[in-house]
């Protein structure tokens, strides 16, 4: 069978392999690819900048952002043939830290956790792979190939789940306005799921034209390219660039009571001047909470794809600006100006 592996740390590795068919072991899924998301990570892998091979191996089967059919599954755990399912990325560390032992492989403490297709296991752009039944979550089939926005949706699933938490400090918390910086897959995502707890959405970005303004605007948002209007003063920002301005901005000006969540990763050894008195008063004197977030486990899974079955199905069809199937595969990879989400077809997802 077919399958994308690189040598990770070795730049331009990637490549369309044979590899063997996956082992029976009774007790794991078989799936057969229909779609792979590819992302910023990915790309980082194929760069050679990240990812780890499985130990003894050079080569590592890419991808993390699945969807899958059932080909088999063992009597008794809860699929059936035909299910539609993607596979949860990490996996809890060996030790386990007391957050992987709860579950809770996110908020991972040790950092020896594997993730598939990024650190230490093989990943789910194959034709066919295994999938442990813990770490498998279903999808309604009726989204085809929308499923195959899950993964990322999950991240997002945890920053809301984190920012209810946080904000639930206090009795009286009962947001209205959310800014997403970012109008890129996350931020996109994080807007909808806003837009899903009736939050009013203002979201940040560099477009101007393209797909991205409508998709706000279709989510009852207001679309701001490049600036902000100097009032605007939301309960919740979710900051999804990692830009390192664009990160400055939102932290100084965050409303009072008001929580930033900071999903973008920045490059670090860039110095930016920044005003940190001002910063520290603001937190302090306006109560404000800033945190970062990563990754995701089984409920936040659950929750959205949840969130996917509820949303407008021509809405997150428009996410996806580019379907790339696998005999032009080295495609997928090669990131265009127009691109919000690229999906590789394996096989047909209806
Ligand atoms: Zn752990």
């Amino acid at each position: 069978m077919k399958a994308i592996t690189v040598m990770p740390g070795t730049p331009a590795s990637v490549q369309l392999d044979e590899r063997p068919e996956p082992a029976a072991d009774g007790q794991s899924l078989l799936v057969e690819a229909l779609a792979l998301g590819i992302c910023g990570t990915d790309r980082e892998i194929v760069s050679g900048a990240y990812g780890w091979p499985p130990p003894g191996r050079q080569r590592l089967v890419l991808g993390h952002e699945s969807l899958g059919r059932v080909l088999e599954a063992p009597a008794g755990s809860g699929f059936t043939p035909g299910d539609h399912v993607v596979g949860i990325v990490r996996r809890k560390d060996p030790v386990p830290c007391p957050a992987c032992a709860a579950g809770e492989w996110d908020m991972c403490r040790n950092g020896q956790y594997t993730e598939r297709g990024i650190k230490a296991l093989d990943g789910y752009g194959a034709e066919r792979y295994r999938l442990e039944i813990d770490y498998a979550v279903k999808v309604d089939r009726g989204l085809g190939l929308l499923g195959v926005l899950l993964e990322p949706a999950t991240i997002l699933a945890k920053a809301w789940d984190h920012i209810d938490r946080i904000g639930h400090r206090t009795k009286s918390w009962s947001p209205r306005s959310v800014l997403v910086t970012g109008a890129g897959p996350v931020g996109l995502l994080a807007a909808l799921l806003g837009h899903q707890r009736g939050h009013e959405i203002h979201v940040l970005d560099l477009a101007e034209s393209g797909p991205k303004p409508a998709l706000v605007r279709d989510l009852a948002g207001t679309y701001h390219a490049h600036r902000l209007p100097d009032d605007l003063a939301p309960d919740i920002v979710i900051e999804c660039t990692g830009a390192l301005t664009v990160v400055a901005d939102v932290m100084r000006q965050a409303s009072v009571d008001g929580v930033v969540c900071l999903t973008g990763v920045s490059s670090s050894g860039h110095p930016l001047p920044f005003d940190f008195g001002s910063f520290n008063r603001n937190m302090v004197l306006g109560n404000v909470v800033t945190f970062g977030t990563v990754n995701a486990n089984k409920r936040h899974y659950e929750m959205g794809a949840e969130a996917l079955a509820r949303a407008d199905r021509g809405w997150l069809s428009r996410m996806i600006t580019r379907v790339v199937p696998l005999e032009r595969w080295q495609e997928a990879f090669q990131g265009r100006p127009e691109d919000i989400k690229v999906v590789l077809q394996f096989a047909e997802a209806a």
